[in-house]
Formats: C-alpha cells, structure tokens, sequence
C-alpha cells in the first residue's frame, strides 16, 4: 500500500450504552418529520415523501463534552432529535425489513445557522453550511435495540438552562424510522456506521454562549451539553 501523506483521522465513535465503541461513517437527517414543527418552520406539512441532508461525521459532540457557538451566525438553533444507528447496509430496503438494519437509537440535537438556513432558502441555495458546520450535532450514547427494542412513541424533550422548550412525542412523527429507513436506503446504499437524525417536533428556537442545552427521549436516554 502507498505510504500516508500525514497520518489518517482515527474514526469518529459514539459510545454504545454496553461500554463499546460504535463507529460513525456518515450522518443522514431529515427535514420536516414533524406536522406541529412544518408548520412553525411556515410549510404545509402534508405527507410528502421524507427528504434529506447531511452533516459528516466529525460535527458530533459526544456526552460530556461542551459545544463551541459557531462562527458566521447569530441565530444559532437546537433541534432535539431520535437518532437511528445503522447496524447493517443495503439497498432498497423494504419497510418491513428496515428495522432488521438499526443497531440502536439514540438522541442527537441538529444544530442549526438558522440565519444562513434562512437565506439559503430564499437564494435557492443548498443547506450545507447552515447545517453541517463543526460540532453542529451533539449526541448521547447509542444504546441497542437488543435492549430497548425499536421506540415508536414517547416524550421527546429539549431544555435550556432548565427550561422546558420542546415537549412532543415520537408518536407524531409524520414518517416513522421503517419508513426513513427505506426511503433514504433507495437513494444510497446504506452501510453500517450509518446515522439517521429523524427530525424535530416543534418549539425551535435560539441558543447562546453559556446556555445549557439538555434532551431527554423516554426509553433512549439523555443528552447535556454547554453552549461555549
Ligand atoms: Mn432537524
């Protein structure tokens, strides 16, 4: 093999509840997966087909570690998320099988330039920059669907400093995971390492430096970190 220019990265791990490692090879999200926060975000929130957009792998903040506020905005958004952890790859997916290919779940926030999102929209530009930007995607540890099985309903919350500021429930998702799963695995073979944040319920709004941002998901775990 030719030799290494500079040494590559070591992979980029989220901790798994059972004191393993899961290795992270690219993060899918998908946009407006709840009808409340469609309709905040002014979209008509009927059910169309769930769409994408991406983060690479390295924007993750895992548990215990602080977030930096990010350069080039100033209106700096949390979105608390289910995250799927792919444990097996394919392609063309059926619904029926899509849970047969998650690991595990865990709980994510999709940071968000909400300025730069905003202003991307309106140019008919792509999200990039306004959502896979560094440390754009703290998470929990994973915690297998060996242990917990597959949620499909229950409390999905985000606080800030302490304050309730999200409160919905996995029940409303508009697509649920079999679906994202198979939808996102005809556009690219999925492989494992994969992640899948599932969208936000509604009550989106802005953090600062110094904010303490905390998520709960029942039956998933928690997620903490410190806006610096
Ligand atoms: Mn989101």
């Amino acid at each position: 093999m030719a030799e290494f220019v500079f040494p590559p990265p070591a992979p980029v791990t989220v901790p798994v509840s059972d004191g393993r490692a899961f290795p992270v090879r690219r993060i899918f999200c998908v946009g407006r997966n709840y009808a409340a926060h469609a309709r905040e975000m002014g979209n008509d929130p009927t059910r169309e087909p769930p769409f994408f957009f991406t983060k690479p792998a390295d924007a993750l903040v895992t548990e215990g570690k602080d977030t930096p506020y990010p350069s080039e905005t100033k209106n700096l958004h949390y979105e608390i998320e289910l995250v799927v952890a792919i444990g097996k790859g394919g392609r063309n997916i059926a619904p029926a099988e899509a849970l047969g290919h998650v690991f595990g779940y865990s709980i994510g926030v999709d940071l968000t330039r909400r300025d730069l999102q905003d202003e991307a929209k309106g140019m008919r530009r792509p999200w990039d920059l306004s959502k896979g930007f560094d440390a754009s995607a703290p998470i929990g540890s994973i915690v297998p669907a060996s242990e917990i099985g597959h949620p499909a309903a229950g409390r999905i919350s985000l606080s800030v400093n302490g304050q309730v500021r999200q409160d919905g429930d996995l029940a409303d998702q508009i697509w649920p995971v079999p679906d994202i799963v198979a939808t996102l695995s005809k556009f690219v073979a999925l492989a494992p390492g994969d992640l899948i944040f599932t969208g936000t319920p509604e009550g989106v709004g802005a953090i600062v430096q110094g904010d303490v941002v905390e998520g709960e998901i029942a039956g998933v775990g928690t997620l903490k970190t410190k806006i610096i």
